[in-house]
């Protein structure tokens, strides 16, 4: 079985070769079927949940998501296959289990949606929603050039040029942040969070009640992400606690994002590259850009803070870049126009569906070795860390010495921004 057969060309395929892999591995699965939703062939919407453990309960865990936003499950499925075919976590130390997560937002896999049935953003939706929300009004100023009422015409073309030109003027970065920060007035726009817990939080946050045993020491989350960065780079990306002990894990090339951080300077070499990038030419930043991070609201690390104290969480995004960042923006803004009137009658349906699959799935033998590759390095990091973080527990001393330096540290970082 080659590396390419993890990969699926649509959810229900990845589905099939999901329960195939972890029933192989021997893992104990339960399905969690999403209510009142089909796929587009009528086919049920589930999470499916594969566990490795021994019989005495875990000291560890490595728990790994797929398909937080829908359509990059195309990415994360095919990790977690390739995990369970090559039964990666013989690798793990002893006392160690494993949770696969697939497709944690069934419906946006099915549909190559990054959004859920509801068009939230699940990444935006893990917050307190009795807090003041965060101010939109720069979204606001922006939403109906991103959503224009019409796709072709006149409309959509005063739309694109006045974002060009607003590009212009801000830079790439600035636009992305605008965009990435996350929003909640408008359901039918980009990166909109909600007004409530929608059910793929709900069950993320019942699954670790159900899973994470009392005890636990030590928790490494791995959430697959597309979209962001340069091709077939996996940019890993802390949020939450325990950044320190993420560096120590994973290596110096740990970029970090924190809720309500302030916005990061915003690269000026991006910005002078700007005609290449609205040519949707190479985007990488400049040499000796340092690492930075959007202010995202409600980011999923938070339904981590439920555990219990004695738990140590290390949660990282690895975040694989597909194309140019203005070409993803670009599928976002045509797949919130597509959504943006129930059952829209239009011929740009199957093109924008395509679209947004391409956008955050890059469909070739170089790219998916580069991602098995890069993902199961981080499962053995992972595995070392929490190694570490065991034997420091068991001795009652503070964590060790870094357990490895095997981070690849780059001269320039991969993306301005992130998570996804
Ligand atoms: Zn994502």
């Amino acid at each position: 079985m080659s590396t390419c057969d993890f990969f699926a060309s649509s959810y229900v395929d990845a589905r099939a070769r999901f329960l195939t892999a972890a029933g192989g591995a021997g893992a104990r699965l339960t399905s969690h079927r999403l209510p009142g939703q089909l796929g587009p062939d009528g086919e049920p919407l589930s999470i499916d949940v594969a566990l490795l453990a021994g019989e005495t309960p875990p000291r560890a865990m490595l728990l790994l998501i797929s398909g937080t936003h829908g359509v990059e499950g195309f990415c994360g499925s095919g990790v977690q296959v390739g995990y369970l075919t090559d039964r990666l976590h013989d690798a793990l130390p002893p006392g160690t289990a494993t949770l696969l997560i697939h497709a944690l937002n069934p419906y946006g896999f099915a549909w190559r949606r990054r959004v859920n049935e509801d068009s939230i953003d699940l990444n935006r939706n893990f917050r307190d929603f009795s807090a003041p929300l965060p101010d939109g009004s720069a979204y606001e100023a922006v939403h109906d050039l991103l959503v224009p009422a019409e796709w072709d015409g006149p409309v959509r073309e005063q739309a694109d040029a006045a974002l060009l030109q607003r590009i212009a003027a801000d830079g790439i970065p600035a636009y992305q942040a605008l965009l990435q920060r996350g929003q909640y007035t408008r359901p039918t726009g980009l990166f909109y969070g909600g007004t409530e817990p929608c059910w793929s939080n709900r069950m993320l946050r019942q699954l670790l009640r159900e899973h994470i045993p009392a005890g636990l020491a030590q928790l490494a989350v791995l959430d697959i992400h597309t979209g962001l960065g340069p091709m077939g780079y996996g940019e890993p990306i802390h949020a939450g606690d325990g950044y320190a002990r993420a560096v120590r894990w994973y290596g110096p090339e740990v970029t970090r994002s924190s809720e309500g951080e302030a916005p990061a300077a915003l690269d000026e070499g991006l910005h002078e590259g700007l005609l290449a990038a609205l040519a949707l030419e190479d985007q990488l930043p400049a040499a000796g850009q340092r690492s930075a991070s959007a202010p995202i609201s409600g980011a999923m690390v938070g339904a981590f803070r439920a555990l219990e104290p004695a738990t140590a969480v290390t949660y990282l995004a690895l975040e694989f870049g597909t194309r140019p960042i203005l070409e993803v923006l670009g599928a976002l803004r045509a797949d919130s126009w597509l959504h943006a009137v129930p059952g829209r009658d239009t011929a740009h349906r199957a093109p924008i569906q395509a679209q947004m699959q391409q956008a955050f799935y890059v469909d070739t033998p170089a790219w998916k070795a580069a991602v098995y590759g890069r993902a199961a390095d981080f499962v053995l990091r992972a595995g070392r860390g929490l190694a570490a973080g065991m034997a420091a527990a068991a001795a009652g001393t503070p964590a060790p010495p870094p357990p490895l330096a095997t981070g690849i540290a780059l001269a320039g970082r991969p993306g301005p921004l992130g998570p996804w």
